[in-house]
């Protein structure tokens, strides 16, 4: 048999690797941009028609080429950014490989225009499927511009697995957002079909963000930065009331190169666990800078996914940054506050008719037992963080100003649905609305809190310090009690049995569905009936079974809090508002309960002015 193997004309080849390269428009619209920038451009045009299937065209004001580079730039591995495999891991560039034009050109028609600043005349080049059409001097201004059209049109196949134009349109913005997201210094303009559609001034990382998600972001994101030997790290994360029911705005960048990796984005997920809910996807931008020797970024086509040398060390830093990003966040609302004193005292125009609230309060209720007596519900395991921390939100007693004249209580009306305690010895006044919310004046408005959330959240970090420090907060029962259960809550309890001795219960087996309690964890049993705050438990144990997929002990952790919390419905004293609100301020994660709801909000004076305009 005659030899058969033949070398591929460079067009088929080029066709070849277009396939891997160029999927669809937005994947020439990534490559030309990013050539843009390595080109040292300042100012990037994008104009696109009928979503990239007619023209796409990329105008740069960089360094540009001179005739002979124009013409090389087209060829298969023709590149001006390495020249030897060693520089593979020095890579500071978007591209290496050479690959981007040579497949752009093969399938399509070009028009390149490019002058450097040194050359009073530029280059005109004109490809079709590879093959030079054109090569003229022109006159332009300096830097480059590449008109790509007609995409694909020698290859049907991929252009028939071409979606809707206005999918295909939002995978060319998601490139322009990736790199305008990362360019912060370069101006971006994207026109569609004749139009302008995005502006994206210079500015800074923050500012770039907020111009390209809504100027609403300024106030959705929490700094992260971090900085050891081996990487940098900076960016944002969404807070977490504003994570997402789907996969959105989750952008990783490694050494300014957008990536991919589950990984990754696995570590901030995890920083984020138990601060949003299950099915939520919180946002991100984070920014890696590392020596390019630790990561390997020929590994992909479209080089979206990188190679980590230790991947892991990557995974720890990225969910430590995030968490203590997270956790700065908890006790930073005192930045927003401003020495705002306008709401501290309800109007008195002298019109409105005064009633002392009708309803009684039990001064010695206390759903914490001991609580009351300390002020800290949680006791003093949860007043280790930042105690009284919320303190700062309110306003300071000298920059009270005092009244002229004390308010009487004839000169405000206060509905019987208010139930208000005793102002504190700091003079902040708690107010129960509905029995479920705690409300309160803070510098820049009303806070509202939802008082079981709260007390579950509370529960809920006091429970995880228990079991860290196994067996510190435990209460001896002088009357062990029995509890009976049946026979498929006795099977739960067994499973969970030593979690729940985690927590600071003293519980054994009798045998036959009994069980005895010998032991609870301390203060905050007083009012619950034994054997409904065991049976609650283990209800709620199977019901986060069914919801969530959290390991037993979080569910057991989960649960208990959830159990023994004050529920919706309960009349609360001043005292114990105030003991909330100190214990919950006290938590590493005030905002959120233990299952990702909201705690707490602040209506701002602002909204307070724009609802009475
Ligand atoms: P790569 O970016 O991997 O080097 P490309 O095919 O994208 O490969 O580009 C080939 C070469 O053409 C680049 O290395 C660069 O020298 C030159 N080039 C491409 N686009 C531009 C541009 N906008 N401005 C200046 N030079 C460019
Ligand atoms: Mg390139």
């Amino acid at each position: 048999m005659s030899d058969i193997i033949k070398l591929l004309p460079d067009a088929v080849a080029n066709q070849i690797a277009a396939g891997e390269v160029i999927q669809r428009p937005a994947s020439a619209v990534k490559e030309l941009l990013e050539n843009a920038i390595d080109a040292g451009a300042e100012n990037i045009k994008l104009i696109i028609k009928d979503a990239g299937k007619t023209l796409i065209q990329v105008t740069d004001d960089g360094i540009g080429m001179s005739d002979t580079d124009a013409r090389l730039s087209f060829e298969r591995h023709a590149t001006s950014k390495i020249t030897q495999a060693s520089d593979l891991f020095a890579i500071r560039t978007m591209g290496f490989r050479g690959e981007a034009l040579a497949s752009i050109a093969a399938i399509s028609r070009v028009e390149l225009k490019t002058r450097t600043a040194d050359q009073q005349i530029g280059t005109r080049i004109e490809i079709e499927a590879a093959k030079l059409e054109v090569q003229e001097p022109c006159n332009c201004p300096k830097g480059t511009s590449i008109a790509v059209k007609n995409l694909f049109f020698n290859t049907p196949a991929r252009r028939n697995f071409l979606k809707s134009d206005n999918v295909e349109k939002r995978h060319i913005l998601t490139e322009l957002q990736r790199v305008a997201i990362v360019n912060p210094e370069i101006a971006f303009q994207y026109y569609q079909n004749n139009q302008l559609s995005h502006q994206f001034n210079k500015s800074n990382l923050k500012q770039r963000i907020a111009h390209v998600f809504g100027s609403n972001y300024n106030q959705r994101l929490i700094p992260v930065e971090e900085e050891t030997q081996i990487v940098k790290l900076s960016g944002f994360v969404g807070k977490p009331e504003y994570a997402k029911k789907v996969r959105g705005e989750q952008f990783l960048f490694v050494n300014r190169r957008f990536i991919r990796s589950p990984y990754l984005n696995h570590a901030v997920e995890l920083a984020f666990h138990e601060l949003i809910p299950e099915d939520a996807f919180p946002s991100f931008f984070l920014f890696l800078e590392t020596d390019p020797g630790q990561i390997d970024v020929n590994v992909h086509p479209t080089k979206t996914e990188i190679k980590f040398q230790d991947e892991r060390y990557f995974y720890q830093i990225v969910k430590s940054a995030v968490k203590k990003a997270l956790g700065s966040f908890n006790i930073t609302p005192t930045l927003d506050f401003e020495r705002e004193t306008a709401f501290d005292r309800p109007p008195a125009d002298g019109r409105s008719v005064i009633k002392p609230p009708e309803i009684k309060v039990n001064p010695e209720f206390n759903p914490f037992g001991h609580a009351g007596k300390t002020g800290h519900p949680g006791g003093n395991l949860t007043s280790r963080i930042n105690p009284g921390q919320w303190e700062k939100l309110f306003p300071g007693q000298d920059d009270v100003p005092l009244p002229e004249e004390p308010i009487s209580s004839e000169q405000v009306t206060i509905s019987p649905e208010w139930k208000e305690g005793n102002e504190d010895k700091n003079g902040t006044k708690f107010f129960q609305l509905h029995n479920r919310y705690i409300i309160t004046p803070v510098k820049s408005g009303l806070m509202l809190i939802d008082q079981q959330r709260a007390h579950e959240r509370i529960l809920f970090e006091r429970f995880q310090m228990i079991q860290a420090h196994r067996g510190v907060s435990s209460q001896q029962l002088l009357f062990p009690e029995h509890i009976r259960l049946n026979d498929h809550d006795a099977d739960i309890l067994k499973e969970i049995v030593e979690e729940v001795k985690s927590l600071g219960f003293g519980i054994n087996e009798l045998g036959t569905g009994t069980f005895v309690v010998d032991a609870i964890p301390a203060d905050i049993m007083e009012d619950h009936v034994l054997q409904e705050v065991i049976e609650g438990i283990i209800e709620q144990v199977k019901k986060n079974r069914l919801e969530l997929k959290n390991d037993l002990r979080a569910n057991v952790l989960r649960s208990t809090a959830k159990r023994l919390a004050v529920r919706h419905g309960k009349a609360l004293s001043h005292e114990e508002m105030r003991a909330i609100c100190d214990s919950l301020f006290a938590c590493s994660m005030p905002q959120t309960s233990p299952a990702g709801k909201t705690v707490l909000k602040i209506i701002s004076n602002d909204d307070l002015s724009a609802m009475f305009k």
